[in-house]
């Protein structure tokens, strides 16, 4: 034998070897429109999976070498894949309770606001409360706030608190006001009110703190009612092509229910939990750290909140509101005083935990801004990845200290074409200008992390990309865009809601992009987003969507797997 022959026997040997070796992929989506949100190679045809991630990505021909016989086999038809979409702020168990309560959102006066809660009441079982509802007045006509009277009549001693859409009031009949002990008596709390009429005598709605009677009143959930409403939130997300999502304020109860869904392998979307910084305590005790946990379940973050909302009039702004002279909103309760947040948000960054912090007004961003820099002078530097939930309205002097302290805008583009409707109205033009300011916050180098906030807002991730490409209100006046200069690329958006959330939980270097290696987390639309009008993005719809390499949504079959 030669030497040539020797080498030439040797290299098939190798070969063949490298051909056995290789296992074969249990997943391989082909002739698809691949973006890909990584950087390094933008768009590409195939993609194969083995076991729950992603081993290779390329041209069709590069993906074909995994394929072997039992290798299940997705022709995308050339449609567009995207990495799945990692939702940075939703309230997930509220948001599945949602999916079950009263709806209210849509009703455009107050008869039927009443109809329906009348309705409800007729069906609900002895002791059961009526909640959620996500009523908005302000598409009411005429715009007027909701008083029990208007629902005693048809509710009976069926206690009802239907919540407002962004979660920031709710409105009481007279059997909860009963129940929580509010009368005429009762005193607003710290960061909260309670509408009175003209003689003092409660209206039946209820702001910010002055809920909190209410919650306490309310039975708890019982650990089934929380499974129910996971498994149904669960499956609304996957028909989306929602594959995480980052709860703020869960219960610890909700916890244990994801806990037990994962053991029994029915977790479907990916999720991080924030529970709020009142029980900092309890996971600075456990030394867990930011992001500790699974790829399916993890906590290690802590959510605040500093203000209110514009739509409650409780955000709180540097000056008053521009129809309100006397009103410039209110510090939430846990900021009274400010001292009480800087020590639970020193507890938490002691424990390595993360900070996500509601701030809406401008000035509740700028104090919470002040908090970030005095806890990094006395800890010194680490990676944090704050982060301000809605950054909604920005003061002009905050943007490069937002920067500078490398915090997280979690911020979510629905609630700019719904707010935008009447905001300018509240808080003028200038201040308008810089309220969700998507582009301003590139521009000055900060990231940002995209979500819906689901259930006050709809957790689809189409509306989301919709808003922040269009920025045309919901009342359709604004169809060339409200402040276009905050638009942003179709690309920006979907990056945005991929590896920008995934940047802000931490799992920037396990998903957010469909690179080999990552998780297999994956999303096929029925369009192409960035070729089509943008106006047509809302409609588009996911045919499927893959977690870990399971297909856990099919829109041929309509089911959720
Ligand atoms: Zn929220």
């Amino acid at each position: 034998m030669n030497i040539i022959r020797i080498a030439v026997v040797l290299l098939l040997c190798t070969t063949m070897m490298a051909a056995q070796s290789q296992p074969a992929a249990d997943l391989i989506v082909t002739n698809a429109r691949i973006w890909t949100v990584d950087k390094n190679r933008p768009e590409a045809q195939a993609v194969a999976v083995l076991g729950e991630r992603i081993v290779a990505v390329g041209s069709n021909q590069d993906v074909e070498a995994w394929r072997g016989s039992g290798t299940k086999v997705i022709d995308a038809g050339g449609k567009l894949l995207l990495p799945g979409f990692d939702d940075a702020h939703v309230h997930f168990m509220s948001g599945g309770r949602q999916l079950d309560n009263v709806q209210l959102n849509d009703v455009t006066n107050a008869q039927e606001f009443a109809r329906r809660i009348g309705e409800k009441a007729k069906k609900v079982a002895k002791g059961e409360w009526i909640t959620g509802g996500d009523w908005d007045e302000t598409k009411w006509t005429p715009p007027n706030l909701p008083t029990k009277e208007l629902i005693d009549p048809v509710t009976g001693d069926v206690p009802v608190f239907v919540s407002r859409y962004d979660g920031h009031m709710g409105l009481a009949n007279s059997t909860a006001l009963k129940l929580a002990g509010i009368t005429a008596n009762t005193p607003d709390p710290p960061g909260g009110t309670v509408v009175r009429d003209e003689h003092g005598n409660p209206t039946g709605a209820l702001k910010d703190a002055a809920m909190d009677a209410m919650w306490k009143a309310i039975p708890p959930l019982t650990h089934e009612q929380r499974l129910q409403a996971a498994r149904r939130a669960l499956a609304h997300a996957a028909s989306l092509g929602v594959t995480s999502v980052q709860e703020m304020n869960p219960d610890y109860e909700d916890i244990a229910a994801y806990s037990e869904l994962l053991r029994a392998g029915q977790l479907t979307a990916r999720m991080y939990e924030a529970p709020l910084i009142t029980q900092v305590e309890d996971q600075a005790k456990l030394g867990i750290g930011h992001a500790f946990g699974g790829p399916y379940l993890r906590i290690g973050a802590v959510k605040a909140y500093a203000d209110g909302s514009l739509g409650s009039r409780t955000a709180y702004f540097f000056e008053p509101f521009s129809d309100e002279p006397n009103n410039r909103g209110l510090l939430a309760d846990g900021m009274h005083p400010v001292s009480l947040m800087r020590d639970r948000m020193m507890t938490a960054d002691t424990g390595k935990l993360q900070i996500c912090t509601h701030a809406i007004g401008d000035q509740a961003i700028s104090i919470i801004l002040d908090l970030y820099t005095e806890i990094e002078k006395a800890h010194g530097d680490w990676d944090r990845r704050w982060r301000i939930e809605h950054a909604q309205h920005m003061a002009a002097k905050d943007f490069d200290r937002f920067a500078q302290l490398h915090v997280i805008a979690s911020m979510q583009p629905y609630h700019a074409i719904d707010d935008g409707r009447w905001a300018e109205g509240r808080i003028g033009h200038d201040r308008a200008s810089r309220t969700y300011a998507f582009r301003t916050f590139l521009q000055h180098g900060v990231r940002l992390a995209f979500g819906t906030d689901w259930d006050v807002a709809p957790l689809n991730p189409m509306l989301g990309i919709y808003a922040a490409v269009t920025r045309a209100t919901l009342d359709g006046k604004n169809p060339n865009g409200w402040f276009p200069e905050q638009k942003l690329t179709v690309a920006e958006a979907v990056e945005a809601y991929t590896m920008g959330s995934a940047y802000a939980e931490f799992q920037d270097k396990e998903k957010g992009s469909i690179t080999s290696g990552k998780l297999a987390d994956m999303v096929l639309l029925s369009d192409d987003i960035f070729k089509i009008d943008p106006v047509k993005i809302r409609d588009v719809k996911v045919e499927k969507t893959i977690v870990g390499g399971k297909l856990v949504w099919d829109a041929t079959t309509g089911a959720a797997h």
